[in-house]
């Protein structure tokens, strides 16, 4: 049974809160506006994303690799970007309640709110002042970074010359960024705190636009062969020259099917050499690329494929969020069962071991079970409380592929039933294959 639209995010957001994967932030001083905690399952999930990019991206890639540049840089770095200046939304304010809109996003001329006069329009830059050091005036005014790409570009110089690397080459970071947005919301779609997974990739000018092709095709690759997003929920929005930023040769928008509308998953873009430019301009540094076959110096256009992780831990939860049948324990009797069908790379328990009854050598048995599977370094869960149809349900609320119960029989064959999660089909295997069997299983459900 399908989950209907208009219920999906209600539905996803109880299952985060029961389950312990994303709570509302700050809660027990009444919550603070936009902001989510991500609970023990959710940053399991995260890191598991995060992993699976860094692998397929940066480990997994002969021209590619990573770097961590702080949150915190130069403001000068900004003002060469551009983003002093233009990251901006044009806001307007209500005179009567004093409610602020994005202009770009109302209607009409009053206040959609209380019918109250609006101010005329006027640029609100979205990065996040601070102050660095002890004074609090414009020589310390510093900027929370509103994207990762910018110290990317700024750390440029010192990968180009430690790495040895040859165009094309890229330089990939994941880490948090901030934007004072003023209408966030859906959960963790929109918030002014979050993470991204971001790859400038330097290329030469003429190269570029077959590395663009390529990216494209790696990022579907991702998003079909990784998140197991079915391709039907996903849109590749090409974006016309009109409507793209002007230093953009070519832009993608990768969408996807939310609940509450399609709306941006990652994006792509072919930067040229926008940003190198304004940086080699602001700082008087060289930043060109000298090709030792031609003598040639060149300075690389960019392409950039960005990742938003908070969107794909939320795309990959609707995508898996499935509610369907499973029998009770009473004869043939069915109910409702809510189930995480997350690919088994992403979950964040790969098993859990139950002993059918908290008798002391099914206990042992299965505690010894456990410890198994940990050597192996496969996250495993171990579960006594409830009854076992009440420990299954939990596990598939949690996207656990796979249930490992140990009964009375165990202690004589020395085997566990192996329980499914999909196909709620059950197996007996020896307790002695167990780790082998679910890391062959790991590999071949990636
Ligand atoms: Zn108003």
């Amino acid at each position: 049974m399908a989950i209907t639209p208009d219920k999906k995010m209600d539905v996803l957001v109880s299952l985060c809160k029961r389950r312990g994967f994303i709570f509302p932030g700050s809660e027990i001083y009444g919550g603070f506006a936009n902001s989510w905690d991500y609970g023990p399952y959710g940053v399991e999930l995260k890191n598991n994303i995060r992993n699976a990019w860094w692998n397929l991206f940066v480990r997994g890639r002969d021209d590619v690799v990573g770097v961590d540049t702080p949150i915190i840089m130069n403001p000068k770095a900004w003002e060469a970007s551009g983003h002093i200046k233009t990251f901006t939304d044009p806001l307007v304010d209500c005179q009567k309640c004093k409610k602020r809109f994005r202009a770009d996003q109302l209607s009409g001329i009053v206040c959609p709110e209380c019918g109250g006069k609006l101010t005329a329009a006027r640029q609100f830059n979205l990065m996040f002042k601070t102050y660095v050091g002890v004074t609090e005036d414009a020589s310390a005014l510093a900027y929370l970074r509103p994207e990762t790409a910018g110290g990317m570009f700024v750390a440029w110089k010192n990968v180009r010359d430690s790495m040895r690397k040859r165009l094309p080459f890229g330089v990939a970071q994941v880490g948090k960024a901030f934007r004072n947005e003023i209408t966030p919301g859906n959960f963790i779609f929109r918030t002014r705190e979050f993470e991204q997974m971001e790859i400038e990739y330097f290329v030469a000018p003429e190269n570029a636009p077959a590395a663009f092709e390529a990216w494209l095709d790696a990022m579907k690759v991702w998003v079909t062969d990784v998140l197991k997003l079915d391709p039907a929920h996903v849109v590749y929005h090409e974006i016309s020259e009109g409507d793209r930023a002007f230093y953009s040769a070519r832009t993608i928008d990768i969408e996807y099917a939310y609940p509450f509308g399609t709306s941006e998953l990652y994006g792509l873009a072919n930067r040229t050499d926008h940003d190198l430019s304004r940086h080699q301009e602001a700082t008087g540094q060289d930043l060109r690329w000298l090709d030792p076959e031609s003598g040639k110096k060149i300075l690389p256009y960019v392409i950039e494929p960005s990742w938003g992780l908070d969107r794909s831990v939320l795309a990959v939860l609707l995508e898996h969020l499935d509610i369907d049948e499973a029998p009770t324990t009473e004869k043939g009797e069915k109910e409702d069962r809510c189930v995480l069908r997350l690919p088994p790379s992403l979950a964040p328990v790969k098993a859990a071991v139950l002993p059918l009854m908290k008798k002391e050598k099914l206990v042992d048995c299965a505690k010894d079970l456990v410890q198994q599977i940990r050597r192996q370094g496969i996250a495993v869960e171990y579960d006594e409380s409830a009854s076992i149809g009440k420990r299954y349900r939990r596990q598939d609320e949690i996207g656990t592929p796979w249930c490992l119960t140990i009964d009375h029989d165990s202690l004589e064959d020395k085997k566990v039933t192996v329980r499914d999660r999909d196909s709620m089909a059950q197996e007996r295997i020896l307790i002695a294959d167990v780790p082998a069997w679910l890391t062959e299983h790991l590999v071949q459900k990636p």
